[in-house]
Formats: structure tokens, C-alpha cells, sequence
């Protein structure tokens, strides 16, 4: 009778053990369960990430090849991490730089030194440099230091922007304006040295010297004229603020026009001006194509031979009329016959100001014809002759 409490209670207490390891198994499957499901979500989010990650990257890689700059960025020691096509092409690197180092890809001390002398204290430095080839190119660069100290790895930023056409259009207005400066001053100091001297010695001197110097003053306020008008026109079709008419110009009734106001200037020089075109009818303004023949044809006078010839003719071919002006004059270099359309550009300075030519009207001549959509060039021998050719947009027989 003693023994069965003891039973009892061993029975319990093992039910109870059986129990414990029971709910234990339970929990470490539940627990088991529970970890699988959160790694198996945990893989599912990294994927997820890295997707996004590199979809990121490419998005901005994208975006990054998509403008006209060229981007570098560089390691801590300076090997290429990420460059984009413009950097590529403007830095002449290999198809696939990424890893090169900058120094072994690029001969360009001058990038160089820019990103060697950034510090902790001058994290970001712009220089214009000229380009590290033989080109007469600009580029404006910006290079910075990116986590100079600190957790994160320490990198260079490298952007390169091509000045090359800032430079020029600086450079072309610094000259213009010297240009312009150099064109008024001649006729200006003329006008003032003659009206001080008239003015010094007003009621002593003989009223034919007094006369002369009037004229003097008259010649150079007309030239004066000349070249303001000629520098507002050319300002216009610059900025095109006279918009260019487009009608249906008949050509020969516009030349023999034209012609007909130079006959008596030529016949004085003994030039004959011989016109043998078709019927061309052209898409343009009237009167700033009248320019254009006005101011080739003075020029052929003023630069012709004395008792030479002028020839005036124009074809037709594709719905272009290409129309020529050609004298038999002293001609013009050949290193001279792209440059005579600058403004202000003459061959021979004294001679042009001699016959009052203000050195613009070449330059009227190409923007004129620019604006209709055609093209003008010069060629010659020198020696034989000039010949100027422009087109123009003909107007077919269906229009
Ligand atoms: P300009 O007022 O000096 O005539 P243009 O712009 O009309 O200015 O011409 C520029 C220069 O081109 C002239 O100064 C001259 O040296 C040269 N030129 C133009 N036409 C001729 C030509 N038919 N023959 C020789 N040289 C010419």
C-alpha cells in the first residue's frame, strides 16, 4: 500500500517530463518554421533590393550618358569607376576604361594637377584648359573630392565641358569690336582734324583750301554712313529681326535691273557686263537678293580689270538655281577665299578703303543668302579672275 503514492507521483512526474519534451518539439518546429519563412523573405527583400539597385544604377548611367558633358568618377586611386560615352570620345579612352587608371589612359597634365592638388580643405576646383590634343579646343573642368575621410571610400568626381565654340564666339566678338573701333576711328579723327583746322583759322584761309576740307569732311561723314548702315543691316539679318520674304523672284528682270545702275560706272572703267541666263524664277525677298547682286557686281567693278569683262549667268539643276558672278581681275588668294566672307576681312586694305569698300559687304552677301537656304563661295586664279557663285531655291515649273 506504501508504494502506490510513490508510483503515482513517478508517473506524474514523468507524464510531465513527456509533456515538457512534447511542447518543446512543438516550439522548435514552430520556431523552425518561423525562421525558414524570414530567411526565405530576407532573400526574397535582398533580391528585390539588389533589382532595384540595378535598375537604379542603369536608370542613372542612362541619364548620366544622355548629356553632352563628359563625367568621370575615379577611385581613391584615381582608377575609373564610371565614364560616360562624351568623356569617352573627348579623352580619346578605350571602349571599356573602367579600372584603367586616369594616368595611364589620359596625357593631360593639367587634369591631372587639378585632381592631385584637391584636398580635405579645397574639396572642389574649375579650370579652362586647353585640349590635351593638338586641337585648338577649350574645355571648362570641374573635379572634386567625394568622403575625403570618414566610413565611406574616398572618390573623385571629374566633369568636362566642351568651350571650344564660347571661346571662339568670345574671340570673334573681342575682334569685331577692334574691328569696328579701328573702322570708325579713321573717319572720325579725319572730320575732327579738318574742323580744327577750319576752326583755328576760320576767315584765313583761301576759299578753295576751305573748300577742300569741307569735302574731306563730307567724304568721311558719308563713309561713317556707310558703314553704320552696312553694320545695321548686317545686325537685322544677324539677329533676324527683318524676316526674309519668300516670293517668286524673277531673276532676269532683277539682274538687267540691277545692271542697268552699274552700266555707267563700268563703261567709265571700259568694263563690258555681258548677262546670259535663262528664264529663273527663285523663292526669295526681291530686295535682299537685289543686295546680293548689287554688292557682287560693285565688287567685280571696284576689283575687275580696267577695260575687262564681267560675265553674269545661272543654271538651274534639282530645283536650285546657283547663279555666278565672274570678272577677269587680279583674282584672289587662294588662303584668302573663305576668309573675304569675315566681316571687315580685305585682301588688300588700302585698296579697299580707296574705293570706299567698308569690308561688309561680302558678309551681307553670305548672310543673305544663308537665310534663303543657299550657299555662296569664291573661286579663282589668281591672276585670271574671281568668280562668285551663290544658290538658291528655284521655283519649279509645277509651282
Ligand atoms: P569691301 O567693302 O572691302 O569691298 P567686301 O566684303 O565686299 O568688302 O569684300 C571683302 C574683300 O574681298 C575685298 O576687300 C577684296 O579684297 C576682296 N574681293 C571681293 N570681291 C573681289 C573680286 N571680285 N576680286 C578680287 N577681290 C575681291
Amino acid at each position: 500500500m506504501t508504494t502506490l503514492p510513490w508510483i503515482i507521483c513517478i508517473l506524474l512526474v514523468l507524464a510531465l517530463i513527456a509533456l515538457h519534451f512534447l511542447h518543446q518539439r512543438r516550439f522548435h518546429k514552430t520556431t523552425e518554421g518561423l525562421k525558414k519563412t524570414f530567411q526565405e523573405q530576407l532573400s526574397a527583400s535582398e533580391a528585390a533590393i539588389g533589382r532595384i539597385n540595378r535598375e537604379l544604377t542603369t536608370q542613372f548611367q542612362n541619364l548620366l550618358e544622355g548629356i553632352p558633358d563628359g563625367l568621370l568618377v575615379l577611385d581613391k586611386d584615381q582608377r575609373l569607376e564610371f565614364v560616360n560615352t562624351p568623356a569617352i570620345n573627348l579623352l580619346r579612352l578605350p571602349s571599356n576604361p573602367i579600372g584603367l587608371r586616369l594616368l595611364e589612359g589620359v596625357r593631360w597634365p593639367e587634369l591631372m594637377t587639378l585632381i592631385e592638388n584637391l584636398t580635405p580643405d579645397q574639396r572642389a576646383n574649375t579650370m579652362e584648359l586647353p585640349s590635351p590634343s593638338s586641337s585648338q579646343g577649350w574645355f571648362k573642368v570641374f573635379a572634386a573630392l567625394i568622403n575625403p575621410e570618414g566610413p565611406f571610400p574616398k572618390k573623385y568626381i571629374v566633369a568636362i565641358r566642351d568651350i571650344t565654340e564660347t571661346r571662339l564666339t568670345e574671340q570673334h566678338q573681342r575682334e569685331f569690336v577692334a574691328n569696328i573701333s579701328h573702322e570708325l576711328r579713321t573717319p572720325v579723327s579725319h572730320i575732327k582734324g579738318w574742323a580744327e583746322t577750319l576752326l583755328g583759322n576760320l576767315g584765313n584761309i583761301p576759299r578753295e583750301t576751305e573748300q577742300r576740307f569741307l569735302e574731306s569732311i563730307l567724304r568721311n561723314a558719308i563713309r561713317l554712313e556707310l558703314i553704320i548702315n552696312d553694320l545695321l543691316v548686317l545686325s537685322a539679318l544677324e539677329s533676324s529681326t527683318i524676316p526674309i520674304k519668300r516670293e517668286c523672284v524673277d531673276l532676269q528682270a532683277l539682274l538687267h535691273q540691277v545692271t542697268d545702275e552699274f552700266q555707267k560706272r563700268a563703261t567709265e572703267k571700259g568694263i563690258t557686263i555681258t548677262c546670259s541666263l535663262p528664264r529663273v524664277c527663285i523663292w526669295g525677298d526681291p530686295l535682299r537678293i537685289e543686295q546680293v547682286l548689287f554688292n557682287l557686281i560693285d565688287n567685280a567693278i571696284k576689283y575687275g580689270r580696267p577695260n575687262g569683262h564681267i560675265q553674269i549667268g545661272a543654271s538651274v539643276k534639282d530645283a536650285i538655281a546657283e547663279v555666278f558672278v565672274a570678272d577677269d581681275g587680279p583674282g584672289i588668294p587662294p588662303e584668302a577665299l573663305e576668309r573675304i566672307f569675315e566681316k571687315f576681312y580685305r585682301v588688300d586694305v588700302s585698296r579697299s578703303r580707296a574705293t570706299g569698300g567698308t569690308g561688309l559687304g561680302l558678309a551681307i552677301v553670305k548672310q543673305i543668302i544663308q537665310a534663303h537656304g543657299g550657299k555662296v563661295w569664291a573661286e579663282s586664279i589668281p591672276g585670271k579672275g574671281t568668280t562668285f557663285r551663290f544658290t538658291l531655291p528655284a521655283v519649279s515649273n509645277s509651282e
